[in-house]
């Protein structure tokens, strides 16, 4: 198969890089090889552009352009929020507040402060994955010092009500981050119009290159300001503002600025249009397959995400022959893909077992065009035909 003729729809788990993005990255590479902390011409080069990268990336978020941290992944920002605060703050409380729906690198974190020490509460979520800001609210207690609920899920696409969670966070004085790898130049997000204190976000699901991240901390940038509520991982030089020691990535992290510029010029399009190839490649699939059902918000999600699941057969076998088409879709989330353990977001959402292994994530992106959207139409009906055929499932329920 001839990888350009290749129908990529898993820009969830990862994006190619924008030619655009890829121009200046390379051309970057070359130009800005200074350490931006040295003090010659060359490291002063280095910096400057780090300082008007991070002025763009503030923009999209409409942040001040000294709280924004480069980090290496939408994971370290998440670990860094998350253990960073956690950390800082114990003596004020050991209590953290998050849903029981959240990527592994919010999840993985907090199992380890259970472990030592600290009391996690692991929020439930309704049928669309939405938690309950009621539920939210009856958790807080005294000791409760951090609440990190997602901006968007990673495999159902459903949009938590952030607005209302930073309300309820500002209210009590508690610190609230959230993971906003998805929503992050997908949908708009005003750092300070939703009261939120810590934002991670990674430049690979936005068409940037791997390996570059960043983590938005509120009145950090002020040495006068409250933004002393998080500590260092890693200790080091003094890089990222004695925050997040380490030579700092200044080609990467001036692609992912490009990779920003590009998704907030083209954010309003780009919604309107992946939104209406989602919502027909939901209605297509409804109506041309039976025994099927969308998981997650049918409106409150994400504009490139579709999840399925398709009753009586495995996400796996569906995703093999799919990718035997030249189609690349998922099951469940990238990371989980290769254990046998359904989803934890399936299940959340109370799908049982069998009809978690059963589901399909599709996930569209800036390269994903009608004739891509029609030819996976036209070829996953069969394939469900056959897989059901051979499938001991289909006959377990007559
Ligand atoms: C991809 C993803 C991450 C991890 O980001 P990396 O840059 O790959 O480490 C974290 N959270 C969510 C919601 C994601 O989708």
């Amino acid at each position: 198969m001839n990888d350009s003729k290749y129908v990529y729809l898993d820009y969830a788990a990862t994006t190619p890089m924008d030619p655009r993005v890829i121009e200046v990255y390379k051309n970057n590479i070359n130009e800005y090889y200074g350490n931006s902390s040295s003090l010659h011409s060359i490291g002063q080069k280095a910096a400057k552009k780090l300082v008007d990268s991070r002025e763009i990336v503030a923009s999209l978020i409409n942040a001040e352009r000294s709280d924004i941290f480069f980090t290496s992944s939408g994971t370290e920002s998440d670990n860094l929020a998350i253990m960073g605060v956690a950390l800082k703050n114990k003596k004020r409380g050991n209590h953290i507040i998050t849903s029981s729906i959240e990527h592994h690198a919010v999840e993985k974190p907090c199992e380890y402060l259970e472990k030592n020490g600290f009391e996690v509460t692991f929020l439930p979520v309704d049928k669309y994955g939405l938690i309950n800001t009621k539920l939210l609210e009856e958790a807080i207690t005294d000791n409760t010092i951090l609440i990190s609920i997602m901006f968007a899920n990673n495999e159902i696409g459903t949009i938590e009500p952030i607005k209302e969670i930073g309300t309820i966070a500002k209210h009590h004085n508690i610190i609230f981050h959230t993971d906003a790898v998805q929503a992050f130049g997908k949908i708009p997000i005003d750092v300070n119009e939703l009261n939120i204190d810590l934002l991670s976000a990674s430049a690979h699901k936005i068409y940037g290159p791997k390996g570059v991240g960043m983590l938005y901390i509120r009145n950090r940038g002020n040495r006068e300001g409250s933004g002393k509520f998080i500590q260092p991982l890693l200790y080091g030089g003094g890089h990222e503002r004695d925050l997040r020691p380490s030579t700092v990535n200044v080609p990467g992290i001036s692609a992912f600025a490009k990779a920003v510029e590009l998704a907030k010029e083209e954010m309003s399009n780009e919604l309107k249009r992946l939104t209406t190839l989602r919502d027909k490649i939901i209605n297509s699939i409804t109506n041309k397959i039976d025994n099927c059902f969308l998981n997650g918000h049918p409106t409150t999600r994400l504009p490139n995400n579709v999840n399925m699941s398709i009753q009586y057969i495995e996400g796996e076998s569906m995703v093999l022959d799919l990718d035997f088409e030249g189609i690349g879709v998922s099951t469940g989330s990238a990371c989980s893909s290769k254990s046998l353990d359904p989803s934890h977001v399936l299940l959340a959402i109370g799908l049982k077992p069998q009809d978690a292994h059963g589901s399909l994530r599709i996930t569209l992106g800036r390269f994903t065009t009608p004739q891509e959207v029609d030819y996976f139409l036209e070829k996953f009906p069969p394939i469900v035909q056959r897989l059901r055929k051979l499938s001991p499932l289909t006959k377990e329920k007559s």
